[in-house]
């Protein structure tokens, strides 16, 4: 396949990782966890995670029902670097529901129209009817994130944005929304182990997109955006819950927890559904950059 990205990420990692980077992935075994700071030195086994998930997704069906017999309205966030396991968190959570309830929302970069309206309008497009969970893969978070780290907006974008940020979220709370926001936080070397993989498995080349090769070389400039972000959007009314990515089959599994805890419905079963795990689970104060 020709890709115009084709070899970019082997040669970011031969030629200009970090070495402590480099080091890690080379050293690292299939299921070893990369990060050193990480609460697990392996990845969670095919057993237990199975067994979890067997309890837990009969549970999310339940959710579902409830959500459409009492007319709730549900916004998820998904947000997080590239490669932090968004789209599999969100495919472990909807895999047994019914897409009609429960959509997910992945814009593309605005076109020329949208970039000349309200920036929260086309987000808003989306939002949950009665009955309805809507999981918005990326958000409006790309302006205080992606958008200011790229050079896609101006400074005083990013500011206005942050402006109207806590009353625009408010007021999804004061309408009754259920409103939750997730930040998955992969390591540097698993991001880019994860990339390197991506670049050789053609059925997982489409995740790969030209501005991921250009993002790994900006970990720091991120780092500075996302602590800018936690501090300026972590609110009473809308917490960010940060869930530790590396291993992210347990990021699966506290995600969804965190979910179902979220909510009150008929079937609900605490036992089965469990506490996140505090090790990889919690606030802003659990990102680490
Ligand atoms: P993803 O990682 O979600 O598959 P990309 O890595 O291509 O997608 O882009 C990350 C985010 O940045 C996406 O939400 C995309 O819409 C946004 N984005 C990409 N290019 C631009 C741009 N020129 N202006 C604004 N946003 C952009």
């Amino acid at each position: 396949m020709d890709l115009p990205f084709d070899g970019a990420i082997s040669r970011y990692f031969k030629e200009d990782a970090p070495k402590s980077v480099r080091k890690a992935i080379e050293q690292g075994g299939k299921n070893d966890i990369l990060s050193k700071g990480y609460a697990y030195r392996e990845e969670i086994s095919k057993k237990d995670y199975e067994a979890r998930m067997e309890a837990l997704q009969p549970q999310l069906v339940r959710l579902q029902s409830d959500i459409k017999a009492t007319g709730k309205r549900v916004i998820l966030v998904f947000e997080g670097r590239d490669a932090a396991g968004k789209g599999g968190t969100i495919k472990a959570l909807t895999e047994n529901l019914n897409p009609r309830g429960a959509q997910v929302v992945a814009l593309s970069k605005p076109s020329d129209r949208e970039s000349s309206q309200w920036y929260f309008q086309r987000y808003i497009d989306w939002f949950p009817a009665a009955g309805e969970m809507v999981i918005f893969d990326r958000s409006w978070y790309n302006r205080a994130i992606v958008e200011p780290v790229f050079g896609f907006c101006t400074q005083n974008q990013k500011e206005g944005f942050f402006r109207q940020l806590p009353e625009f979220e408010q007021m999804i709370v004061q309408e009754g929304i259920t409103f939750l926001k997730f930040w998955l936080d992969v390591s540097q070397p698993e991001q880019l182990r994860r990339m390197l993989a991506r670049e050789s498995d053609p059925l997982k080349q489409w995740k790969l997109s030209p501005i991921d090769v250009e993002g790994l070389t900006k970990w720091q400039p991120y780092c500075e955006a996302i602590a800018e972000t936690f501090e300026r959007s972590h609110t009473g009314f809308a917490p960010w819950t940060v869930i530790r990515s590396d291993d992210k089959k347990r990021a699966r599994i506290a995600a969804i927890q965190t979910v179902l805890n979220a909510l009150e419905f008929k079937g609900k079963d605490r036992g089965a559904i469990g506490q996140p795990d505090p090790a990889i689970c919690g606030g802003p104060e659990m990102w680490s950059d």
